[in-house]
């Protein structure tokens, strides 16, 4: 089916005025840069675009704290305003459709290591003979530090307790072949794999369902980092069969920084007496919470992980921001365009930029989401340089020490002509 693209300015004109979802992209504030042109924005990997609706709920309830003061918790007067003592109820449908998930197992909480955090409290739990833990050699290193630290409150050194499983030597993708022998050669010692869904240095997705299986097979948990993932591609976070999950929702999901985190736990571990938890009142029955009575009754949902109650002005911006991906028809329709955002940048890489650039993320649709690790290999410049360069010329974009340049076309809110531009920029420095 090799679409008919050509590396004309016309050609992405063509396709913007075919795209059905382009009018999505004005529901977004995009930055402009110091000579008054829209950004090339390509770093929504890292931290997504706001949407305009934002400013609406989250003076909604600034508004509403002033006029109801401690009644906000319980009323609301005027939309979009939502009552702060349940306001995650208020994303939790729509965040599990993003996820895959049954919405008893997806909550908004906390952020993302800190849900890492907790969930490892519940999910791994050594024993004298079961201990290890696998993740990737190349882990975002929160994610590292996260897993090191969790085995050393247990009493171990992550000498003895973190496996990690790299590239072969030369390649810079996980092969996945190697991950699962990985887990199988651990096999009894092994208590925990966390591994992420989308890895953020190479944008490759991992085959969650065989991850999954493989880890059950030797006895041991499984959970994953969806950063990366969230937002990105299509997930079926339920039939994977994953113990849990957790992500950020600053990246894809466009809520802002620092915004509140996504939580998973598979059903199968919902409304169990008998798993170690971190508890707190928020995660006790809601029609006894507020007896103020020190029986923890667990909510039968993955609500019982809650400790605290909702960050209101940090969740207010989710919500206006899951609006728009439900605009969008969900991940089905965003992924559509998507794929052929893939097709057309990577049409335009091997057109335009062939020998002189170099993308590291997988080709096959199946292993990649939206971003783009380039490498330049061109002669006589360098990585950092064509970056620096780069972020002159009005394209926002991120380094990734050592050498990789991580771009992102978003289908929310990217058009054709961004990539177009994109790849005209980075000739013009690399001429
Ligand atoms: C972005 C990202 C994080 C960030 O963690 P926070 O707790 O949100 O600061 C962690 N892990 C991965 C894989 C990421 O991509």
């Amino acid at each position: 089916m090799p679409e008919e693209f050509d590396t004309t300015p016309g050609c992405a004109g063509r396709l913007d005025a075919e795209d059905d979802l382009a009018h999505l992209r004005d529901e977004f504030i995009v930055p402009v840069t110091p000579w008054g042109e829209e950004e090339i924005y390509l770093v929504g990997n890292s931290l997504g675009l706001q949407p305009r609706a934002v400013q609406a709920y989250v003076d909604a309830e600034l508004d509403k704290w002033g006029r109801l003061g401690v009644k906000g918790h319980t009323e609301v007067d005027r939309e979009p305003a939502f009552p702060w003592g349940s306001y995650e109820e208020s994303l939790t449908d729509q965040m599990a459709a993003l996820a895959g998930a049954l919405p008893s197992e997806v909550v908004v909480m906390n952020g993302l290591t800190v849900n890492l955090h907790l969930l490892m409290a519940t999910f791994y739990r050594p024993t004298q003979a079961r201990f290890k833990v696998l993740i990737e050699d190349h882990a975002f290193p929160s994610d590292h530090f996260a897993a090191a630290s969790q085995i050393r409150s247990h009493g171990r050194t992550a000498e003895e307790a973190l496996v990690t499983v790299a590239p072969r030597p030369g390649e810079d993708l996980l092969n996945a072949d190697d991950l699962l022998e990985a887990i199988f050669e651990q096999g009894d010692d092994l208590a925990l794999v966390l591994l992420p869904g989308v890895h953020y240095y190479t944008g490759q997705v991992l085959p969650l369902v065989d991850l999954v299986e493989a880890a059950h097979e030797v006895g041991a948990m499984v959970g994953f980092d969806l950063a990366h993932a969230v937002g990105n591609i299509p997930l079926s976070l339920h039939d994977s069969g994953a113990d849990f999950a957790a992500w950020c929702t600053y990246k894809y999901l466009n809520s802002g920084p620092g915004a509140t985190a996504g939580c998973f736990v598979h059903e199968r571990h919902l409304g169990r007496s008998d798993i170690n938890r971190f508890e707190g009142w928020w995660g006790t029955d809601k029609a006894t919470r507020f007896q103020m009575e020190t029986v923890f009754n667990p909510i039968p949902t993955v609500e019982a992980w809650q400790l605290t109650n909702p960050a209101v002005l940090s969740m207010a911006p989710i919500r206006a921001s899951l609006e728009v991906f439900a605009r969008a028809g969900g991940m089905g329709p965003l992924r559509q365009k998507s794929e052929r955002q893939i097709a057309y940048l990577d049409h335009l890489l091997n057109e335009v930029l062939a020998g002189r650039v170099e993308s590291i993320t997988p080709r096959t649709l199946g292993e990649r989401g939206c971003q783009f690790s380039l490498r330049v290999i061109a002669d006589g410049h360098t990585g950092r340089g064509v970056f620096d360069a780069l972020e002159s010329a009005g394209v926002s974009c991120d380094w990734r020490h050592p050498d990789v340049i991580r771009i992102a076309p978003v289908p929310l809110y990217n058009s054709f002509t961004d990539i177009h531009r994109f790849v005209h920029v980075l000739d013009g420095i690399l001429s």
